[in-house]
C-alpha cells in the first residue's frame, strides 16, 4: 500500500553529500518535514538546505561533525525538540578508504569505523524511543555493494558497511514486533564526490545517478503492507547482472 511522507519528520544524516541531497530533495517533493543533521562543509548543506524550501519546505539545519560524541549524543534529541516528533532516520552520513590491505593504518581503521559503523548504531538507538511514539517508524542505513562483496584496496571501507548491514539485519528483526521498518540501501557506484575516491576508474556515464537511490529510498518509505524490503542491492547497469 502506497503511503504519504506528508508532514512526517525525516532526518538525514550527510544531507550535503550528493545521495543526501537526493533524498532530501525526494522527501521534500512528498512534503515531509527534514532535518540536515550533521556536515562541516556549510556551503553544501546551505545549498542543500535551499532546494528543499523550494518545495515550500523550511528544512532543520543542524551542522556539526558526527565524529564528536557530544554532538553525535545530542542531535537527535534536538531534531525533536525542534519538531516535537520524529518519524524517520536515514544513516546516509559516510566515508571512503582506498588502499591496499598492509597500507591501511589503525587511524584510517578507528576512523572509518566510527563514521560508518559506530555513528548509525548510536544514532539508531538515539531515534528509537521517538520512533516507538510514530506510526510510520523507519530507519534507513545506507551502506553498499560492498556490504555483499569485497572490493581490492577497500578492506577496511568493506568491513565497515558489512558491519553496518550486520547490526542492521538484527535491528531490524528486534523492532519488527513494534512496527518499526528497517532496511539496509547497497549502492554500487554512485556519481557524487565520494566515488573519486572508491571507483577513479569509473567515469559518468557507467555510474548511478543520486537521484536514483532516492527514489529507491522513497520506494522503501512509502510502501506500508504485508510485503516487507529488507535490504536492496543496487548494481550499475553496466554491471554484468551475475556480477553484482
Ligand atoms: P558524499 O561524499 O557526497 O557524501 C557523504 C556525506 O557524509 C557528506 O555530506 C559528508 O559531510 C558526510 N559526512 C562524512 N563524515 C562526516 C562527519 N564526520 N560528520 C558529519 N557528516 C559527515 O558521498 P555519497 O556518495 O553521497 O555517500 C553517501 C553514502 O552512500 C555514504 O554512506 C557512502 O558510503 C554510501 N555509498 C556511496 C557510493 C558511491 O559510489 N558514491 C556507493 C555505495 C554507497
Amino acid at each position: 500500500m502506497k503511503v504519504t511522507l506528508k508532514d512526517k519528520v525525516v532526518v538525514v544524516t550527510g544531507a550535503g553529500g550528493g545521495i543526501g541531497s537526493a533524498i532530501c530533495e525526494g522527501v521534500a517533493k512528498e512534503g515531509a518535514r527534514i532535518a540536515l543533521c550533521g556536515g562541516n562543509n556549510l556551503e553544501k548543506l546551505n545549498a542543500s538546505a535551499d532546494i528543499i524550501r523550494e518545495y515550500g519546505v523550511d528544512p532543520y539545519v543542524l551542522p556539526g561533525d558526527l565524529a564528536n560524541m557530544d554532538f553525535l549524543t545530542t542531535c537527535i534529541d534536538k531534531i525533536a525538540q525542534h519538531f516535537g516528533r520524529i518519524d524517520i532516520l536515514i544513516n546516509n552520513a559516510g566515508i571512503a578508504h582506498n588502499a591496499p590491505f598492509e597500507e591501511t593504518k589503525m587511524e584510517d581503521f578507528d576512523r572509518i569505523m566510527n563514521i560508518n559503523v559506530k555513528v548509525p548504531f548510536v544514532l539508531c538507538q538515539k531515534v528509537l524511543p521517538y520512533l516507538r511514539e510514530s506510526n510510520h517508524a523507519t530507519i534507513i542505513n545506507i551502506a553498499s555493494v560492498v556490504a555483499h562483496k569485497g572490493y581490492v584496496n577497500q578492506a577496511i571501507y568493506t568491513a565497515s558497511k558489512h558491519a553496518l548491514h550486520g547490526f542492521t539485519k538484527s535491528l531490524a528483526n528486534e523492532v519488527y514486533a513494534e512496527n518499526i521498518r528497517v532496511h539496509t540501501v547497497c549502492p554500487g557506484g554512485v556519481f557524487t564526490d565520494m566515488v573519486k575516491v572508491t571507483r577513479p576508474d569509473l567515469t559518468g556515464e557507467d555510474m548511478i545517478m543520486p537521484e536514483e537511490i532516492a527514489d529507491i529510498v522513497l520506494f522503501l518509505l512509502t510502501r506500508r503492507g504485508n510485503a516487507v524490503i529488507d535490504d536492496i542491492c543496487v548494481r550499475r547497469a553496466a554491471k554484468n547482472p551475475f556480477d553484482v
